[in-house]
Order: C-alpha cells, then sequence, then structure tokens
C-alpha cells in the first residue's frame, strides 16, 4: 500500500492556496535532487509534489503545481520560465486565471523582469489558457497548435466543476500563438540557448518541447506525464512513444514534466512502459472486439493503476481503437471518449 506525504485534503487546500499565490516556496537553485517528495517503504512509490517556482539554473526556472496520488491532476499543468537581459520566456501560461496570474506574479518577483515571449507547447487548455494574462507578447506555437487553440476557443463556463479556481474566470480570453513554426527555431537569452523542437505526432498533433543544451535540460510538454496518467485524447500513442524515444536520444540530465513533479529520463520511462502496456493491451482486446471503455477497466495496470486520474485509459483505448482502425483524425472524439470513460467508470464502480 503506498502511504502518501500529504492527505487528499491537504494536498487539494495545498493547490487552493497556490492558486492565490501564497504558497510560493523561494526559488532555489537546482542541485541534482529530485522534487519529488517520495515517501520510503513503499512500492510502488508514487510521490506528491509542490507547487512552486524553482530554479535549476542561473535564469532558467521551472514552475510546477502541487498534486499527487488521490489529486485530480487534470488542469494543474506546468510552465518555465527562461530569464535574459531584456526580458523573460514563459514556456506555457497554465489555465485558470488564478494559475497563471500566480506563475506570472512569481516569476516577475523572483526576476525583477517582465515578460515578452511566450512558447505553448501545444494548445490544450490548461498550458494556453493563460496567455492572455502575458500578452501583448510574441506567442509561439507549431501551425496545428495554434489552430487547434483558435478552434478549442474559450468555454462557456471554463474549469466549472472546480469552483475553487473560478476567481478573476470572466477575464480569460481567446490569445491565440502569433508566430507560427513549421520546424523548430533557436532563441538566446543572454548566453541561454533555447532549442523548440518539434515533437509530433505524440500528446497532440503540434507538440514542441524546449531544450537548453548547455544545461541539458528539457520542457518536454505533456510528451511527457510523471506520476500522473497520460492523456492521450489528442494523441498518436504509438508514435508517441517514438517521441519519447527522440528525447532518449537526447543529451538530457533534467526534464520538467507536462504534469508531474520534475524528474529525469528515470520517470519518462515509466511514462513509455505505460503507453507501451497499453498499446499491447489494448491491441489484443480490439481483437476480441470489446467495446473500449470496457478494454480500459478490462487491462491490468500494474504499478501505473495508482497514477491520478485512472479514467484517462478510457480516453487512450478509444484512440488506440481509432490507430488500429485507420481512421484516427487529430481532433479528439469527444462522445466516443465521454461513453469509454463512463463505461470504464460503470465497470469499475460495480467491481
Ligand atoms: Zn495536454
Amino acid at each position: 500500500m503506498t502511504r502518501n506525504r500529504y492527505t487528499r485534503r491537504e494536498a487539494t487546500a495545498f493547490a487552493a492556496l497556490a492558486g492565490l499565490g501564497a504558497w510560493l516556496a523561494p526559488a532555489k537553485l537546482f542541485a541534482g535532487i529530485p522534487q519529488a517528495r517520495k515517501v520510503s517503504g513503499s512500492v510502488p512509490e508514487i510521490p506528491s509534489w509542490p507547487t512552486e517556482l524553482r530554479r535549476l539554473a542561473p535564469n532558467i526556472y521551472a514552475y510546477t503545481q502541487a498534486s499527487g496520488p488521490g489529486v485530480d491532476n487534470a488542469s494543474l499543468s506546468n510552465a518555465g520560465v527562461i530569464a535574459g537581459p531584456e526580458g523573460l520566456l514563459a514556456i506555457d501560461t497554465l489555465g485558470p486565471p488564478i494559475h497563471a496570474k500566480a506563475f506570472k506574479a512569481a516569476a516577475q518577483a523572483a526576476t525583477g523582469k517582465t515578460f515578452g515571449r511566450v512558447i505553448n507547447t501545444h494548445h490544450h487548455r490548461d498550458h494556453t489558457n493563460g496567455n492572455c494574462f502575458f500578452t501583448p507578447v510574441e506567442i509561439v506555437s507549431s501551425e496545428y497548435t495554434r489552430q487547434a487553440t483558435i478552434d478549442d476557443g474559450i468555454p462557456a463556463q471554463p474549469y466549472d466543476t472546480r469552483p475553487e479556481w473560478q476567481e478573476r474566470m470572466s477575464e480569460l480570453r481567446l490569445a491565440p500563438p502569433t508566430t507560427t513554426l513549421r520546424g523548430g527555431a533557436t532563441y538566446r537569452y543572454g548566453e541561454v540557448v533555447v532549442e523548440v523542437i518539434p515533437n509530433y505526432p505524440a500528446h497532440t498533433f503540434g507538440d514542441l518541447m524546449v531544450y537548453l543544451p548547455q544545461q541539458k535540460i528539457l520542457f518536454a510538454g505533456d510528451v511527457a506525464f510523471y506520476y500522473v496518467t497520460p492523456a492521450g485524447h489528442n494523441a498518436q500513442i504509438t508514435k508517441w512513444i517514438d517521441a519519447i524515444d527522440r528525447i532518449n536520444r537526447m543529451d538530457v540530465e533534467l526534464i520538467v514534466p507536462g504534469h508531474g513533479p520534475i524528474g529525469t529520463k528515470k520517470e519518462l520511462a515509466e511514462t513509455r512502459a505505460y503507453l507501451d502496456l497499453i498499446v499491447e493491451e489494448t491491441r489484443k482486446r480490439y481483437a476480441m472486439g470489446m467495446s473500449p471503455g470496457r478494454a480500459a477497466a478490462d487491462i491490468p495496470l500494474g504499478r501505473f493503476a495508482g497514477w491520478t486520474n485512472p479514467e484517462r485509459t478510457a480516453w487512450n483505448t478509444v484512440r488506440l481503437y481509432a490507430e488500429f482502425a485507420g481512421t484516427l483524425k487529430p481532433q479528439q472524439d469527444l462522445a466516443a471518449q465521454n461513453a469509454a470513460v463512463a463505461e470504464y467508470l460503470a465497470i469499475r464502480g460495480s467491481r
């Protein structure tokens, strides 16, 4: 049995406090110490992790949002900051206003500078809704990400299942990327070389990563989910595994995932192992004619069963069924995914 560092209630309280900017740990130099707070004596060890702006190297910061076992991680994504002589680069802007504003305020307080550019790793709204609080700036993404951001728009009632996140929600405005890349790009923030690298299709059909070759740091976006069930609702899951293998061939020592604590290739191997498992197990159940929701409930997840948001496996089986049938589109099949999650929950709830 896994013992948690925080109770669910405590972790939720941390998340709420962090949203208000009230619990920001002082930025500190990364010294090769894993961020996750693991509890010894239990296998598998699933950590909880804090909301904090963490200094990884001079002028380089990661911003994580607290979560862990039993805490709904949806929309609790991570971001990054690079500081240069003329201003700051944001790597994603988070979703709800209270999260975006807390991140922006923490970065500006730590550096004494203001933001001049944003890179969106992909279009999902927990990574792009906050764009409007950083404008007017250049916002950079892949071409697919820009169009998908526009197509998704701002929902009528954003994050309505999270009443504690509603503060200043009416201020949300669509702020799609202004600059689109067909390939990669290299920016220089003072001495820091910032490489933007396309890595799609993977979690979406437009994922970009941000790589700092001198520091061997990678902001992987949602190609990396650590201790959180990968959300493949826009993914091409077999290609996502290839995207992870491309990272494994890179000279990277530290990885900031889109969701989860700061880690390394060791945790990335677990993201890959989860995806590999569901590809193989879903393939068998597809061949048997099982429905995707039932397949998701039927797959033994082993050490991944304790990851946050396990119902996402039903999104992932829907995507894999479409891949196997040759009908996969970049867009989400919301009706099929909702039906699969409902079936998954009905089966799991009856056990
Ligand atoms: Zn995403």
